[in-house]
């Protein structure tokens, strides 16, 4: 059994980097059976994640030499960091390193949405020429509401500012004097306000028990009949079935997804809306991004492994105990 184990796709020179100074499994289809992945698991020092494989209790526990989860990305919602905390295995992970990607990704489902330029673009592949159809309204001067102030949401913002817009966040955990809010010149208001008043709503939050269904029913009559939504967090934060309702009643104007409520997803009528634009998740996979995310993910299961404490981690604890 290998000391390091690689159970979904993970591309990057920094692996090969690995591969020269330890044993490393990679295996990028294990995730898809967890009684498979169980049984690799028990005699490898350190797991290295992406989004896909679920580190669950059992998984956990069925790692008895496991020391180590390092999570290539951000959410930590396929982890069971409260697990891990209490069977002792750090949770190492690397925020910041895709920031840029996923900002720069909801930056281009505003435009792409609220400018039509997928429709467009369908509609002129197949030989239409329909100029007039395709009406939408600038960014400039329109009032963006950030739900998730954090990382993310701060660059996502930092873009937005260029272009013009005017910023309200809604974020419980900071407070108005935050120097990001300020750099951003952003409002924090409530949750009430950002959607009755913003033209166009983006989330950024983690998943946690407090953000699932967090965009529901009632929270959509709270929003203009002119908005639209882009969500690249997590796709439970959004009640699928509620936006639909939404979308068909002419609540808001438009969505954009990058995640959804199960992935890959079921058959869902939002599929064929001219004004919902749908994406595989992939808000973060620029070249740039995959490769910052893995090489700071494996510098850091390196220092582990020479006995350091890692830089990144999810644990309240950062090296071997
Ligand atoms: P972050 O921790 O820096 O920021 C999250 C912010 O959300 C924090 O400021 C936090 O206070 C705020 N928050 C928490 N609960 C909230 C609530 N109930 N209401 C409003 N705000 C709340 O995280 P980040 O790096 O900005 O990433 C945000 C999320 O984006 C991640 O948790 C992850 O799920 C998602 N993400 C998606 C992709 C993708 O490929 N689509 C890639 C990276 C991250």
């Amino acid at each position: 059994m290998a000391e390091i184990l690689i159970p979904e796709v993970l591309v990057s020179s920094a692996i090969d980097d690995l591969r020269a100074r330890f044993d490393v499994a990679y295996l990028p289809d294990l995730w898809k059976n967890p009684e498979a992945l169980a049984a690799e698991v028990k005699n490898t020092r350190v797991l290295i994640v992406r989004t896909f494989t679920r580190i669950t209790h059992a998984i956990l526990h069925a790692g008895t030499r496991l020391q180590l989860v390092g999570r290539a990305g951000v959410g930590l919602d396929n982890i069971d960091v409260d697990a891990a905390e209490k069977a002792g295995i750090v949770v190492a992970y690397t925020p910041s390193q895709n920031a840029i990607s996923v900002a720069e990704m909801a930056i281009g489902l505003m435009i792409a949405l609220t400018r039509h330029i997928c429709v467009a673009n369908q509609d002129t592949h197949s030989r239409g020429w329909n100029r007039t159809r395709y009406f939408g309204p600038e960014l400039y001067g329109k009032k963006l509401g950030i739900i998730g102030a954090g990382r993310i949401g701060f660059l996502t913002g930092k873009r937005a500012q260029a272009f013009g817009m005017e910023i309200v966040t809604n974020d419980p955990y900071l407070s108005q004097d935050n120097i990001y809010l300020s750099e951003l010149r952003a409002k924090l208001v409530s949750l009430d306000d950002l959607l009755a008043e913003s033209d166009i709503v983006s989330c950024h939050v983690p998943l946690t028990a407090e953000t699932t269904g967090l965009l529901n029913r009632d929270r959509f009559q709270q929003m203009k009949s002119t908005a639209y939504l882009i969500n690249t967090s997590r796709g439970p934060v959004i009640d699928e079935v509620a936006l639909v309702e939404a979308l068909k009643a002419g609540q808001i104007a438009g969505a954009a997804l990058d995640v959804r409520n199960t992935e890959p997803p079921a058959a869902s009528d939002l599929e064929g809306m001219p004004n919902v634009i749908l994406i595989p998740h992939i808000a973060s996979f620029t070249h740039e991004a995959q490769e910052r995310v893995t090489r700071a993910i494996c510098e850091d299961v390196v220092r582990f492994l020479e006995g350091k404490p890692v830089q990144q981690p999810a644990t309240s604890f950062s090296f071997r105990r």
